[in-house]
């Protein structure tokens, strides 16, 4: 490849930058000026830290970590906070922007925010895990809480991360501290239902977009990329459902049946971070299995899957993002021109936040709801949200990426005028 061409694949695969652009594009759209860009362009701000954690081995290594905050017009910020070797400074604060819009979309009370540390947990003992999280939150801990900033689980973290890092917090500060972080274990104030939010939403969108390009989910073929919580679960109610499951994959491959897999049984097979391919021998890619044949298909990994290098290979009708960013800007448009009906991520994934702002207001008020209570209130929002967005796509003669973007800053944009900020 040429220097050149490098130059123009990474550009593409920037996702702050990309993010930048569809921010300005949707703020002009809604007529906002240049300042208002100028200020939401990046996060207010951004903590770097680095600190020592004692390994098994009696060594220390020092990592990186970032929490970004969007912005807090609107409210405090809101966010997971993801462990895994690949993440860098851009990421999180790009993460931390499509937050706010998720927020907006959804009308919840809170800016975005996003926290990352540069590790990899599947080679970290239990407890190097656990050391690592304290710490991670101690180093942060002057600029979170439940009024200013408050986090969640993410790739790679789970509610049993969660847990330390509510302990850590709340002997920090002296007082239990549940409304701290979202996404926490039941026994601690977590929220019936969080688990299996994000899928959820996902199952909602798709089953909207399904009936908006007239498709029948019974029998329909789906492939989920990715088995983590939101992949693992999605494919387990997408099976109940009535469809045909063709594919999944996690981070070491792929494995796919035309006749639909036994989910069940690779639900009981996989690992705590989703790894289950590597039990099979007869794997395809994970390139292959989002060029399979499908109906739905839903990229539930990391960012940057869908480019413009495979966009045109891509065979499915619908696609709803489950995983942030897993479609680059250039690959919308291909897609878009290709009649695929895409659910963006801000959209698609946005039941996790949901279910965690629930939590919160539980937690908040002390006072816990039934699940059928949550899942109530979830598809109700889910719904609203979708409506939203469609509706505005079909008006403004826009995907629905801008779409979602236009309905998420615009209540931002509005709060930052009216604190007199710009
Ligand atoms: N990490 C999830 C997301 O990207 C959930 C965030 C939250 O619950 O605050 O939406």
């Amino acid at each position: 490849m040429s220097t050149v061409a490098v130059a123009q694949k990474d550009e593409e695969l920037n996702v702050l930058v990309s993010t930048q652009e569809m921010i300005q594009i949707a703020l002009n759209k809604l007529g906002y000026g240049q300042e208002v860009y100028e200020l939401l362009k990046e996060p207010m701000r951004t903590l770097t830290v680095r600190f020592p954690v004692r390994m098994d081995d009696g060594s220390v290594q020092v990592f990186t970590g970032y929490r970004a905050q969007h912005n807090n017009a609107v409210g405090p910020t809101k966010g997971g906070i993801r462990f895994h070797p690949d993440v860098t400074e851009d990421e999180v604060k790009a993460l931390s922007i499509w937050m706010s819009i998720k927020c907006g979309i959804a009308g919840l009370p809170y800016g975005g925010g996003k926290g990352g540390v540069i590790c990899d947990p599947r080679s970290m003992s239990f407890p190097e895990q656990e050391r690592l999280a304290r710490a991670y939150v101690r180093a942060i801990s002057q600029i979170v809480g439940p009024t200013k900033d408050i986090p969640a689980p993410d790739v790679m973290t789970n509610s049993q991360v969660m847990a330390w890092m509510m302990d850590e917090y709340s002997q920090i500060r002296e007082f239990d501290s549940p409304n701290f972080i979202t996404g926490k274990p039941i026994a601690l104030g977590g929220s019936l239902g969080r688990d299996s939010s994000t899928a959820r939403g996902v199952a909602i969108c798709i089953r909207e977009a399904a009936r908006v390009k007239g498709i029948t989910l019974e029998g329909a073929r789906v492939v989920v990329q990715g088995f983590g919580n939101a992949g693992s679960y999605l494919a387990k109610f997408m099976h109940d459902a009535g469809a045909k499951v063709i594919g999944i994959s996690d981070a070491y491959g792929a494995i796919h049946d035309e006749n639909g897999l036994d989910i069940d049984s690779l639900l009981e097979r996989r690992d705590s971070f989703g790894t289950v391919t590597k039990l099979f021998k007869n794997t395809i890619t994970n390139k292959e299995l989002l060029e399979l044949d499908c109906d739905i298909l839903v990229p539930a990994a990391i960012e940057n899957q869908i480019t413009k290098e495979n966009a045109n290979d891509i065979k499915a009708k619908i696609i709803v993002e489950a995983a942030n960013g897993p479609t680059t800007m250039e690959a919308t448009k291909i897609l878009t021109e290709k009649g695929v009906l895409l659910i963006p991520d801000v959209l698609g994934n946005s039941g996790g936040v949901i279910v965690s702002y629930f939590e919160w207001v539980q937690n908040n008020q002390g006072y816990y709801w039934t699940e059928a209570e949550v899942e109530e209130r979830l598809e109700a929002l889910m719904v609203r949200s979708f409506e939203t967005v469609l509706h505005t796509a079909q008006a403004r003669n826009t995907d629905m990426r801008l779409a979602a973007y236009m309905v998420g800053i615009k209540r931002m944009a509005e709060a930052v005028e009216l604190r007199g900020w710009v």
